[in-house]
């Protein structure tokens, strides 16, 4: 009996190593088949649409059943929950897809105990990546603020208008002329004692003018700006955010802001990380306003239809299409598509439902089932530390 026994067990780990050898031959064919899947992106784009969920998405979706975020193959679900908190802010969740790393709700990239934490966009420039953010709120917002910035409260934006004198992003587009005209910085001890400054208000714009950005601040210089090679730019067109899609004084699309961006990062060999961020869905779901908010979604999804035409035609770029949380608890209910009736809101506030994950290129296959948001953050670190 003792011999079978022997022979059983020799037999069964012969079986076992058999089995690995040709599992792991499996994988190394379908490997080298795949060739591109498996290449490293070169260019990866993030786009953010504030607090649309599945419920907004679906609504939108019956109203344009061609939409652009109806094109993706992979898609996930993703849990938004923010450090000791189920229902996440802006500046949480954020951080989350910047850094890979939770914090609690208001903390801009920064760890609960005030440390920094250091940001892909960062990390992309160190890697010598373009970097660009392209919102229809002010630069100096939660979300894009998380890509560049570290501070404790998300309230504080002329503090987060400082960072950008770190010059960790190269393309800005959006509005926050007043927060980059005269920003508040804090004495310094030599100008207390020796009280040569007495005005301690600076113009960021002049200082990044020094640092070789190109400035806009007007819709004409913006509707001509194309450069030929490649540039730094902060282009702000607003004090403060940009109009609403729905108020129809939007004078520039989110799809014109990314088109323009696009043009520039693309001219830079070594490639880019670009957020872009459809900043007023959330706005809209936060007011129950379900024709504000279908508009908002639909500015959005046309940028999504330019970004998907630009990775499509290459195979260098990991396109990532999300949000930081759900808004406003929408359900679709019966009603008449096109009336803007199907929609209900159950909050004003944003909530804990998940919401889904779109993604295109070499590594999309990563994003799939059930993901937290700070996989995205630790997935495209992970992609920038092999390049
Ligand atoms: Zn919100």
């Amino acid at each position: 009996m003792k011999k079978y026994a022997t022979i059983i067990t020799i037999l069964t780990l012969f079986n076992f190593l058999n089995l690995q050898f040709c599992f792991s031959k499996e994988i190394k064919t379908t490997k080298t088949e795949k060739g591109l899947e498996d290449s490293k992106p070169k260019n990866i784009i993030i786009m953010i649409a504030d607090g649309m969920g599945i419920g907004s998405i679906t609504a939108y979706y019956y109203l344009n059943t061609n939409a652009s975020i109806s094109k993706f193959k992979n898609i996930a679900l993703m849990t938004t929950h923010a450090e000791g908190a189920l229902v996440t802010d802006s500046a949480a969740s954020g951080t989350a897809i910047a850094t890979g790393f939770k914090t609690k709700n208001g903390y801009i990239s920064k760890l609960p105990d005030g440390s920094n934490l250091e940001t892909i966009m960062e990390i992309g420039k160190k890697k010598g990546k373009a970097t660009g953010i392209v919102v229809t709120s002010s630069i100096t917002h939660a979300t894009p603020a998380a890509f560049y910035s570290h501070v404790s409260s998300r309230g504080n934006e002329n503090e987060i208008a400082y960072f950008i004198t770190n010059q960790t992003i190269d393309v800005f587009f959006g509005g926050g002329i007043s927060f980059l005209t005269t920003t508040y910085i804090p004495k310094t001890s030599y100008q207390e004692e020796s009280n040569q400054i007495t005005n301690n208000s600076v113009n960021l714009l002049e200082i990044m003018k020094y640092f070789n950005y190109k400035i806009i601040t007007n819709y004409d210089e913006f509707y001509s700006y194309n450069p030929l090679n490649y540039e730094k730019v902060i282009s702000v067109l607003e004090p403060v955010h940009l109009p609403s899609a729905i108020s129809g004084n939007r004078k520039v699309s989110l799809k014109e802001m990314t088109e323009k961006a696009l043009n520039i990062l693309s001219k830079n060999p070594n490639g880019f990380l670009l957020m872009i961020e459809g900043s007023q869905i959330d706005w809209e779901a936060h007011g129950n306003n379900a024709k504000g908010l279908l508009a908002e979604i639909d500015d959005f999804d046309k940028a999504v239809e330019t970004v998907l035409n630009f990775a499509q035609k290459r195979n260098d770029t990991l396109v990532i299409v999300t949000s930081d949380h759900e808004t406003g608890g929408v359900s679709v209910i019966g009603g008449v598509i096109g009336k803007h009736s199907v929609i209900r809101f159950s909050s004003k506030d944003h909530t804990a439902i998940m919401v889904p994950v779109f993604s295109f290129g070499p590594y999309s296959e990563k994003f799939r089932g059930i993901i937290d948001n700070t996989f995205i953050g630790k997935t495209v670190i992970e992609i920038l530390s092999q390049n």
